[in-house]
């Protein structure tokens, strides 16, 4: 009896450090480009530069997206149809706001995500510019305006993240994520 409940452990051992090696697989970010599991460890505070400043350091047209909420031409970014392994950058403060893991193509003309790379990284408000209220969103460090959000993206979330490509710099998988501006 003694002898066969040892021999039953003996069995099962392998088979439970198995299943919890899959388990710590399960958790793990694994799967997650370095370059993403950079940009979740990055902690930041509020940038408080003025317009002015922004505009010395920007090229005019990034400026007039970032900082005077234009929109960019639908179809001028080449970035609307670059789908390499990297993240997305805000132009301005360089704080990473967007995955490759999360870009789709819309057919809009614009960079499209199904969601941001942390939440945290981004700032919302309600735009009334059309007749009808839009979602704005901006980079949360800086303020820096990026693009709107619709409810008419891919499932499951159902979100279509707009972003106007000049607001944007990718940064391919295996780069150096750029030092955040101060
Ligand atoms: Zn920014």
């Amino acid at each position: 009896m003694h002898r066969r409940e040892l021999l039953k452990t003996a069995l099962l051992l392998p088979l439970i450090s198995a299943c919890s090696r899959s388990g710590a697989g399960q958790n793990s970010n694994s799967t997650q480009s370095p370059t993403k599991e950079a940009s979740a460890n990055m902690s930041f505070t509020p940038l408080n530069k003025s317009k002015k400043e922004w505009q010395e350091i920007l090229e005019p047209d990034r400026y007039q997206i970032l900082f005077k909420a234009g929109t960019e031409r639908s179809g001028s970014s080449p970035l609307d149809k670059v789908y390499d392994e990297g993240a997305y950058v805000c132009a301005a403060c360089k704080l990473p706001l967007f995955s490759s893991d999360d870009k789709f193509d819309s057919g809009t003309g614009w960079p499209s995500f199904t969601k941001p790379i942390i939440e945290e990284n981004i700032g919302k408000t309600t735009d009334y510019k059309l007749i009808y209220p839009r979602t704005e969103y901006h980079c949360a460090r800086c303020g820096g305006h990026q693009g709107h959000v619709f409810k008419d993206g891919p499932e499951p979330r159902g979100e279509r993240w707009c972003n106007n490509g000049l607001a944007i710099n990718f940064i391919a998988k295996g780069d150096d994520l750029p030092e955040l501006v101060s």
